[in-house]
């Protein structure tokens, strides 16, 4: 019988250091919000891979048409000899995306992937180098990703030269003391010390961040920043790759805000566990680039891309976007009914929901959001947390979730904060 220390152990020897395990164990089987690891303990799980499982872990329908793939053939290279789930997916993400006219989709495998992409296509569109995004942005961990992440430990340290120009201006959010007025004054700032508007190619924004602290970009200041946008030609980036896929309550978090962008990447729940990414975006601005400047071997695998049509259908046949409504006021009534001054502010769109955790003086409480965290997985809970001081707790639990189950996991909390 194998155990979670043994393998532990083994993983030390061999695994570096960088890649961190939030949680002691090791998965043996899961199913819709459960886990269960080798040793035969149960959790429930309200982290979904990071936001990757809103429609359940091994969803029947999803493991279905990937068996089904799987028996046909398993890759090619799309750029190669190409298929038709390639185009089915593309088409059905250009008619739903909120982009207005003609508009094209690429797909990737990752969600830096796609970030890069976008930066490689408004470079190509504008020919101009350089780039805006935003403090506690989070965009992934390759080079340039990173670089266009706002946040710098453990992203960042130590892994530099990053690539440039890249600049970040302030997020504004209540939770964060950072007004719109703030936030654009900041813009305005690089405008003049740093880099001339019509040197920007690009301006990345998460509609709300996710491993930032799930702070909301409003829609006015969404209107604010496509105007800028416009003005001086900038391409206007939504990452939706944590955001995306039904979270919010609509498919694209970014449909709330009143404003398109140029382009905009999906990921994670995209393909309900299956590693496929997107760059969706104007035909005119995606038709930039050279042919054979875009692709990558596993560009839009063809097990994946089953996976993402059979994860639209289960959107779909089980209104998982009134059922995001219903989990995230669901998670919110408790949290408010628990009245507790520890609890501070509870930030939620849909189902994509977080809390702070705060001290007797109202300040950010990381020991308080470790300490909920690791007596909640001893209870049999997967929690995670996110945000710049690291004292918010997120909920990504699936959208499919079980209504008994989300209680569970819900008075587990309740008991710890509550003692
Ligand atoms: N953008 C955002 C908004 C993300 O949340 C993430 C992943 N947390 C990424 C990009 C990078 O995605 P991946 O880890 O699949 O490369």
């Amino acid at each position: 019988q194998t155990t979670n220390e043994a393998l532990l152990a083994r993983r030390k020897a061999v695994l570096p250091t960088g890649l961190g395990i939030a949680f002691p164990i090791f998965a043996e089987r899961a199913k819709n919000s459960e886990i269960w690891d080798v040793e035969g303990n149960r959790y429930i799980d309200f982290i979904g891979g990071i936001s990757v499982l809103n429609t359940g872990h091994s969803h029947p329908k999803i493991t279905q048409r990937v068996h089904e793939q799987v028996d046909k053939f398993t890759h090619t290279a799309a750029q190669i000899v190409s298929y038709e789930s390639y185009v089915d997916l593309a088409e059905k993400l250009c008619e739903k995306a909120p982009i207005s006219g003609p508009t094209k989709a690429l797909f990737l495998t990752t969600g830096a992937e796609a970030v890069e992409n976008c930066i490689k296509i408004a470079r190509a569109k504008t020919r101009r180098p350089g780039i805006i995004s935003f403090v506690g942005g989070w965009h992934g961990r390759t080079m340039m990703c990173m670089s266009l992440t706002g946040k710098v430990l453990p992203y960042k340290k130590n892994f530099g030269p990053m690539p440039g120009p890249v600049f970040h201006a302030l997020f504004p959010a209540e939770e964060l003391n950072i007004t719109e007025a703030q936030a654009l004054h900041s813009l305005d700032m690089i405008f003049q010390a740093d880099i001339d508007p019509s040197e920007v190619a690009a301006m990345i924004i998460e509609p709300i961040q996710g491993e930032g602290g799930f702070h909301q970009v409003t829609p006015s200041f969404a209107k604010a920043l496509r105007e800028i946008c416009d003005e001086h030609g900038i391409v206007l980036i939504f990452d939706e790759v944590q955001c995306g896929f039904a979270r919010t309550g609509t498919l694209f978090a970014g449909e709330q805000l009143g404003v398109e962008p140029d382009l905009m990447t999906t990921a994670k729940s995209l393909a309900g566990g299956y590693p496929v990414s997107a760059v969706i975006g104007r035909a005119d601005i995606m038709d930039a680039p050279q042919v054979g400047g875009l692709g990558g071997t596993y560009s839009g695998s063809p097990i994946a891309l089953a996976a993402a049509l059979a994860v639209i259908e289960v959107i779909e046949e089980e209104n998982l976007l009134e059922r995001s409504v219903v989990i995230g006021d669901t998670i919110a009534e408790f949290l408010k009914g628990l009245n507790l001054s520890s609890i501070g502010h509870i930030r939620y769109k849909g189902a994509m929901l977080a809390f702070d955790l705060v001290d007797s003086e109202g300040k950010p409480d990381a020991a308080a959001t470790a300490n909920l965290k690791q007596k909640s997985f001893e209870q049999g809970l997967l929690l995670a947390s996110c945000g710049m001081y690291g004292n918010a707790i997120r909920v990504m639990v699936p959208l499919t979730v079980e209504d008994e189950i989300l209680q569970e996991g819900l008075d587990i909390i309740g008991g710890i904060l509550t003692a």
